[in-house]
């Protein structure tokens, strides 16, 4: 066998991939990693094992493909969503990436136009470029948020296929009002998302687009296990919507795509989502001290309804990120001037940031 000598630019590769870069956060083995919103609590014992068993069970039948409909799965998140919906206004997929995909595929796709606000979710440019679609970012207010009134004039100019809107926004944890949905909704005639990966650390009172679900048949809202639920090594992401749009993403599929292992340890897991999300409080405490830390230290923390926190006042955020990762701590530059990423995580974890930071100087 040759050695592998091919470079991209020797290969037949699509035109409209030539000079992208994947996905790129950089995976470290650092003793405190916050730098992807995980949930840095590890899932308890007895949840483990509950799960464990569930795995036992579905392992027996793998010689088999798994439902299809993962239809035990879909009432299981339907239960959870509440809201009155059913089992037939659910989709999952491995992460919602790949429900976000799906959605992209079915109604994105060559000649078509994705949009959503920068800054924002790094995936959603990379996921609608690379099912074929145009992809065009909006503008945000200087303090990240949107209005009704100029979300839904920059959408009726951009005359989008698919809006994508992040709520409470990553990467700079802004909360979305629902007037914003419902007037991006109004002027469009696209399908629109609305993802709430992080809904679980937002305010027990702040309402849930799933609320305007109902007479709405292009909106659809996702959701994920990777942030709250301490699942993200599982894979697993779904959304709600109307049946329709719902049958739409069965075109676009693969085949069996949600494996009888991944199935069996969702659903154990659903089972146990009081115990699963008892860490939010705790998450949550822990992002509002680092917001009120980094006040003091002269930083610019923004407003966050999520389980990170993005600050400003950072002088040269490429130097204060490398500082952090030789004292063990992993945070994120997102790329934003001035500013730096970090997710809450344990106490202690949150603690060893804190100090690190607190160590290498004050704001500029
Ligand atoms: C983390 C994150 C997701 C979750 O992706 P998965 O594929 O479910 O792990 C989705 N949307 C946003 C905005 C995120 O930050």
């Amino acid at each position: 066998m040759g050695r592998v000598t091919a470079s991209l630019a020797d290969l037949p590769l699509r035109d409209d991939l030539r000079g992208l870069s994947p996905y790129g956060a950089p995976q470290a083995p650092l003793p405190i990693a916050l730098n992807v919103n995980e949930n840095t609590h590890p899932v308890p014992d007895a949840v483990a094992s509950d799960i464990l068993d569930d795995i036992a069970v579905a392992l027996r039948d793998v010689n088999r493909y798994p439902d299809r409909e993962f239809t035990t799965l879909r009432e299981g998140f339907a239960d959870y969503l509440g809201h009155g919906l059913v089992a037939d206004q659910i989709w999952a997929g491995n992460g919602s990436n790949e429900v976000l995909q799906h959605i992209l595929q079915a109604f994105g796709g060559p000649g078509r136009t994705a949009f959503s606000f920068a800054p924002t979710y790094s995936m959603y440019p990379l996921i609608a470029k690379g099912t074929g679609a145009t992809w065009v970012a909006g503008t945000r207010q200087p303090d990240y948020s949107l209005t009704p009134d100029d979300a839904a004039a920059q959408v009726e100019d951009a005359d989008p296929d698919v809006i994508l809107l992040c709520a409470p926004n990553n990467p700079t944890g802004t909360p979305l009002s629902l007037d914003v949905i419902e007037a991006v909704y109004e002027v469009s005639r696209g399908i629109v998302v609305v993802d709430e990966a992080y809904q679980e650390f937002a305010p027990h009172d702040a309402p849930s687009a799933l609320t305007l679900l109902d007479g709405r048949p292009r909106l659809a809202v996702s959701r994920t296990m990777s942030k709250a639920f301490a699942f993200a090594g599982a894979r697993v992401g779904y959304l709600a919507a109307d049946p329709a749009l719902i049958d739409a993403l069965r075109l676009v599929r693969l085949p069996y795509h949600l494996s009888a292992l991944t199935q069996a340890a969702a659903i154990a897991a659903l089972r146990n989502s009081d115990v699963m999300l008892g860490m939010v409080e705790e998450i949550v405490e822990q992002r509002n001290r680092i917001s009120a830390t980094l006040e003091a230290l002269g930083y610019t923390p923004h407003e966050s309804w999520s389980n990170f926190v993005l600050f400003g006042g950072v002088s040269d955020p490429a130097s204060v990120w490398q500082q952090l990762y030789d004292r063990g701590v992993l945070i994120r530059d997102v790329g934003i001037p001035g500013h730096l990423r970090v997710t809450a995580g344990t106490e202690a974890e949150t603690t060893a940031f804190l100090e690190a930071l607190a160590s290498i100087g004050s704001a500029s």
